[in-house]
């Protein structure tokens, strides 16, 4: 047990705190303290008037909760949200999106993207996520300089790109922007193979040797279609799972994403080798590539987490959106309204996401100890009255924009719906001007 502080930086008072952590627990009437880039006390409201803090805010009304976690996605591809939709994968890769990103990606591109996709997801209460995109040093730098918490996966495939040459390239860019990063508080980066279709078995073999050696998380795209996965059947006889497993790529630091094509064997595999899923639900519907059996993995034991993948293929980054849909799909899939309850969905998106990356002793629940990311809810508002179960109403009624107030390792980013590191205004002329020329450039529909 931890003894009350008696000086705090910031006490927060909330009608209800959703600490994740037990699961399915709601708290009514009690505080949190924070002091530093911790949380420092978790406790009744009435015990909390003895505490001395800097700052008090009553929030009546709302609910505390962990800050969401994005395990998956592409942040700079909000420049293409809407860009060319309603089609088929293939089409919609080689005929819009690759001329579009061979045209304009560059360092600006990747900055002023993740800017805006930081933006959105603050708003939305996300404060970790997880990022795989060409110079993911802009990523790295930008999310630092808004002191948004992130994992950067640096992309790693056989062929040259605008951000590299081939995998030894990207490897090696990778593991000096890793370098540069390993002091910093809330960037973390670590191997991304793009997928086992455009990273060979010597290479994915490469990236299972280093990533063992640096005790260091691995994120890949696999078994996003059925036919991903009949294609490896065909050329190498064997399922992309199988493959990862026999080059010893298939771990606890191993997440993967999508998982679509999921057999019992799979399912069996997953759980044996203690690999993360990373349910990307919107994307998956959008481009109508499967279904993720997400209750068979969780009854297996499997961690299962959530991802919005790219605002091109979503169309946005609100993991409130993407609770609601793993919640419904998983019902419609098993035919069962009881698959995937609120409060699983809930930890999917949260303390799931933290274990994903391996960071669960810091961030994913509300606990003492922990680093202070948190979001607060108003839920006065029509859309989530009247309020018979806060937990449930957080995930079924919530669109994201009742997030009020998010804090990130102790730092206030968002008061009131206002962000405090970011300029909406200088940010929008940007991406004003990205849009024009986006726009009348190669690949547009
Ligand atoms: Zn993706």
């Amino acid at each position: 047990m931890m003894s009350t502080p008696t000086t705090v930086d910031t006490l927060i008072h909330a009608d209800w705190i959703v600490p994740v952590l037990p699961h399915g627990v709601v708290l009514e009437n009690h505080s949190i303290a924070l002091t530093g880039d911790r949380i420092s006390a978790l406790l009744p409201t009435a015990e909390a008037q003895s505490i001395e803090a800097k700052r008090v805010i009553a929030l009546p009304g709302h609910a505390l909760m962990p800050g969401l976690v994005n395990c998956h996605g592409h942040a700079a591809m909000s420049l293409l949200r809407g860009y060319a939709d309603d089609q088929p994968l293939m089409p919609w890769l080689e005929e819009h999106i690759w001329p579009a990103e061979e045209a304009h990606v560059s360092e600006e591109f990747v900055a002023d993207g993740t800017e805006l996709a930081i933006a959105e997801m603050i708003r939305s209460g996300t404060t970790t996520f997880s990022d795989m995109y060409f110079f993911p040093n802009a990523c790295a730098a930008t999310a630092q300089r808004l002191g948004m918490r992130c994992q950067i996966t640096f992309p790693i495939f056989d062929f040259p790109t605008a951000w590299g040459q081939d995998a030894d390239d990207y490897i090696r860019k990778g593991l000096a922007l890793r370098d540069n990063f390993k002091h910093s508080a809330l960037v973390t980066v670590v191997f991304g193979p793009h997928a086992p279709y455009t990273v060979c078995e010597a290479n994915l073999a490469k990236v299972a040797t280093l990533a063992a050696e640096l005790d260091t998380p691995v994120h890949i795209h696999l078994h996003e279609t059925a036919g991903e996965v009949l294609l490896a059947v065909e050329q190498n006889g064997e399922r992309p799972l199988d493959t990862l497993n026999r080059l010893g790529l298939l771990g606890p630091r191993t997440q993967c994403v999508h998982m679509t094509d999921l057999g019992d064997q799979d399912i069996a595999l997953l759980a044996a080798t203690g690999a993360h899923v990373v349910h990307c639900p919107q994307s998956n519907m959008k481009l109508a590539s499967g279904t993720c059996r997400v209750r068979a993995l969780l009854d297996h034991g499997v961690n299962v987490a959530l991802g919005t993948d790219s605002a091109a293929s979503n169309n946005d980054l609100n993991l409130f959106g993407e609770m609601q849909s793993a919640a419904l799909l998983a019902k419609l899939h098993t035919q069962d309204a009881t698959a995937l309850p609120a409060a699983d969905a809930l930890a999917m998106a949260t303390i799931n996401g933290a274990r994903a990356m391996g960071l669960e002793d810091r961030i994913g629940s509300l606990e003492t100890g922990k680093q202070a990311d948190l979001i607060a809810v108003d839920l006065r508002g029509p859309e989530t009255q009247p309020l018979y179960h806060p937990l449930s109403q957080l995930v079924y009624a919530c669109n994201g924009s009742q997030v009020s107030h998010s804090w990130i390792a102790g730092e206030q980013v968002m008061a009131n719906r206002e962000l405090s590191r970011i300029d909406l205004n200088a940010l929008t002329r940007r991406i004003d001007q990205w849009q024009r020329r986006i726009a009348t450039g190669p690949g547009a529909a």
